[in-house]
């Protein structure tokens, strides 16, 4: 197999030298990959280059491969064109090929699968989003006997999200899942229920507690802006209007913290 790559690699060098491709965009290389991605062992460079094209070719519409998300991507270039990018990216080790007996099929590279592996959790996350919101349950079915490395950084991205919309949908995951992904579930379930829900406001950079900013919303709007518009900044040395802020509780009243609107340093002010 070594042998065989050596060579491979030496036939793609020249030929993507040939084509006089210096380097591909960031997202060009993630759009391949992506691409890549649903003919893994399956499929081969002809294939993929298809699929970046949005080609109407009868084997590629019979795996419902235009499903794919970067389908048409590259519309508008040849074939030839885009052959070249995908030995491109083979030459340099974002891609490799393997043989099937003697059918070549595309692999993904440690360094190719790093990025698609973040391009498709990104993916998933908004796919699980979508399902919980139309309560499309069954949709957890997708995530059963994935690449484990995958499935532990689709669950750290949702905990790190701290969007608690996830937890029911995360709930039905877990109902399927083994026990180890059961646990690693149970503790991102965890994480989100233990995060105040934010409240939608004119910046969605404030996230405000729920009950502070009762306490806080309590205050006549004018008492409010005055409150806003005064506040000590320790850089200045001035009171200055405080802006994207956040209001926390405090034991005796609620905390505003937020940026100075001169210099943009941070400044708060407790209100009793
Ligand atoms: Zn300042």
């Amino acid at each position: 197999m070594r042998e065989q790559n050596g060579e491979k690699r030496k036939t793609n060098q020249c030929r993507a030298e040939s084509n006089g491709i210096k380097t591909l965009p960031d997202h060009e290389i993630k759009t391949i990959l992506r691409g890549a991605d649903d003919l893994i062992m399956s499929g081969g460079r002809g294939m993929l280059a298809k699929i970046l094209a949005g080609s109407k070719d009868k084997k590629l519409l019979e795996l419902e491969l235009d499903d794919s998300p970067v389908y048409g991507a590259f519309k508008g270039l040849t074939q030839k064109e885009i052959l070249a990018k995908i030995d491109w990216m083979i030459l340099h080790d974002f891609l490799d090929i393997d043989y099937d007996g003697r059918l070549p099929l595309l692999v993904f590279t440690d360094k190719g699968w790093e990025i698609e592996r973040d391009t498709y959790t990104d993916e998933l996350m908004d796919r699980l989003i979508e399902a919980a919101q139309h309560q499309l349950y069954e949709f957890v079915e997708n995530l059963k006997d994935r690449n484990r490395g995958m499935i532990h950084l689709l669950l750290d991205k949702i905990a790190v999200s701290g969007k608690k919309d996830f937890i029911t949908i995360l709930k039905a995951w877990q109902i399927i899942e083994y026990k180890k992904v059961k646990a690693k579930i149970q503790e991102v379930i965890d994480i989100l229920e233990q995060i105040e829900r934010p409240l939608e406001n004119d910046s969605d950079q404030d996230v405000l507690s729920f009950s502070a900013n009762k306490k806080w919303l309590s205050n006549p709007v004018e008492i409010r802006k005055k409150l806003e518009g005064n506040v000590w900044c320790s850089s200045c040395r001035d009171a200055v209007q405080i802006e994207n802020y956040v209001v926390k509780e405090s034991p005796h009243g609620i905390i505003l913290e937020g940026k100075c609107r001169k210099c943009g340093g941070a400044v708060a002010r407790f209100i009793e």
